[in-house]
């Protein structure tokens, strides 16, 4: 049985701890591997290869740190199909989708090439007589990033390209239920000309996070997870000082209003709930019909789910299994709340009949309708293949329900009413809307990032945002000397 170890300064490391946790391949329910939990000290050894790393790195030029980027996106963008499959092994999701995802974070890989546009500082000549201003920004030192499960690849791309692009090192603490695929990352920077040390991974648990979130070596955090956790993760390292970006959980709506294609809302509504078993924080898991087209629009979308193929993700199938067991019994008791609270079920995923292991961890689409907002099956996030139908009489009604969620990562409208789109895109109070559009992960030169509480901290991830969050600003002012001197002055200093 293989062990998964820690990277630090461009090779593995196994660490002084003896914690192991199982990894699963979720589509047999096999373990696979063991990964390595590191302890506080493990933690330490990893983040001060980062901190010696970083002073070499941050004054190594642009165009030097440019061409490892170029290098990097290459060496991906041949060999993604086997960071595909690592994906499917550990997570489970199709190979079509891991693709998918691999591809979303190469193209944060693609904006961060651009890294010496994006750093370009702005001058300003005679602000006062023969003074200068100029403002430059400049890295932060090593920074942690705390990923989640469900994107083992593209959330961590979502930050590390922009880290080093702009000369900080990198601490990457990927998910311990699907660490493989951060390891290979890390070995494809080290093929691309990184210089050891700039990009670490450490595995672990909650201890590794602590240490990351409390190291004063520490500069940044940008975590990915559970509204819990990233509470936890915003309040622990703000106070000690970090900077903070830290996404949680979400319940994404999509409001169809009576004049909507009701075929392109029920394909959308199926690709957006249950594209990789509804793990994604942009799923789609509450679907609001406005108006008398509930019957016809649960009708369209029961029709399409039915012909979902199930299975491993290795084959030709729609829909992988979830990520554990335990995840899978818990979607499931959901399920069964949602059916004893009175919801409708209308498809059923607790029976189904899966191309997979027996002890594979299934459960197929699910179409609840007639839920009401009381339900845990709306309230909670639930991160699997699960669709709750409201009901709702009118537009405002369906806005109301959105903008009283506490969640506000993404959602979408349906509808041929350009004044009604535009109108929600004003009134939704959500970090992503999409119109006509289910999943509206912004591309990477946009940030990505939802209110409320599916995002503690000010800062986006990627794109101009992405930018500011990895470096600090700096300001100077300069004055050469010249024959004419001013004398003393200790006066607030003017332009003149
Ligand atoms: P999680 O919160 O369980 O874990 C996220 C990370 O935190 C992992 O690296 C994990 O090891 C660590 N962690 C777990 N428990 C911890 C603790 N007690 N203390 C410190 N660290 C801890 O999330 P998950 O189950 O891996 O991922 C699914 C969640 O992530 C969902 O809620 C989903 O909505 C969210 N998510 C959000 C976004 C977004 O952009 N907002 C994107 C992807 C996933």
């Amino acid at each position: 049985m293989p062990t998964i170890a820690h990277w630090v300064d461009g090779k593995p490391y196994s660490g002084t701890a003896t914690a192991t946790a199982p990894v699963t391949d979720p589509a047999t329910g096999a373990v696979t591997g063991r990964v390595a939990l590191a302890s506080t000290q493990d933690t330490r050894t990893v983040i001060e290869a980062a901190a010696a790393a970083f002073p070499a790195w941050r004054d190594t030029s642009l165009s030097r740190r440019t061409e490892i980027l170029f290098r990097f996106r290459e060496l991906l963008n041949q060999r993604k199909p086997e960071l595909a499959r690592i994906i499917t092994g550990e997570h489970g999701k199709v190979v079509s989708d891991a693709l998918g995802e691999v591809s979303r974070g190469q193209e944060v890989v693609e904006f961060a090439c651009g890294i010496a546009h994006l750093l370009r500082g702005g001058m300003t000549e005679n602000a006062s007589t023969n003074v200068d201003v100029a403002s430059i920004r400049q890295p932060l030192g090593p920074v942690a990033i705390i990923s989640p499960f469900n994107f083992p690849a593209m959330v961590p791309m979502w930050f590390f390209p922009i880290a080093i692009a702009a000369g900080n090192t990198v601490v990457l603490k990927p998910s311990e239920k699907d660490p493989s695929a951060a390891l290979w990352m890390a070995r494809l920077w080290s093929e691309a000309g990184l210089p050891d040390g700039v990009f670490n991974v450490v595995n672990g648990d909650k201890t590794a996070v602590d240490e990351l979130l409390t190291n004063p070596s520490v500069k940044a955090v940008s975590f990915v997870g559970s509204t819990p956790i990233a509470e936890y993760v915003y309040r622990t390292a703000t106070a000690a000082g970090k900077r903070v970006q830290a996404l949680g959980g979400a319940k994404n709506h999509a409001i169809v209003l009576p004049d909507a294609d009701l075929d392109l809302a029920a394909d959308a509504a199926v690709n957006a709930a249950f594209g990789s078993a509804g793990e994604r924080c942009m799923a789609i898991s509450a679907l609001v019909a406005v108006g008398g087209i509930g019957d016809e629009l649960v009708a369209k979308i029961e029709e399409r789910s039915r012909t979902l193929r199930i299975g491993a993700g290795v084959r030709d199938n729609d829909m992988g299994p979830l990520i554990t067991a335990a995840h899978r019994d818990k979607v499931a008791s959901y399920i069964d709340a949602g059916e004893h609270s009175g919801a409708a079920v209308v498809l059923d995923g607790r029976s189904v009949e899966a191309d997979g292991g027996a002890d594979g961890f299934w459960l197929g689409p699910t179409i609840l309708d007639h839920v009401t907002p009381d339900m845990s099956v709306y309230t909670d996030e639930i991160f699997g293949p699960v669709l709750s139908v409201l009901r709702v009489n009118s537009y405002d009604e369906a806005l109301e329900l959105v903008n009283a969620s506490p969640y506000g990562n993404g959602t979408a409208i349906f509808t041929n009413d350009g004044g009604a789109a535009r109108r929600f895109q004003n009134e939704v109070e959500v970090g992503m809307v999409g119109i006509n559009v289910p999943i509206p992960v912004p591309v990477a030169y946009y940030s990505f990032g939802g209110w409320k509480n599916s995002l503690f901290g000010d800062s986006h991830a990627h794109g101009a945002e992405g930018v500011g969050f990895f470096t600090r600003g700096k300001v100077v002012t300069t004055r050469w000397l010249n024959p004419s001197h001013g004398g003393l002055n200790l006066g607030f200093p003017q332009t003149s």
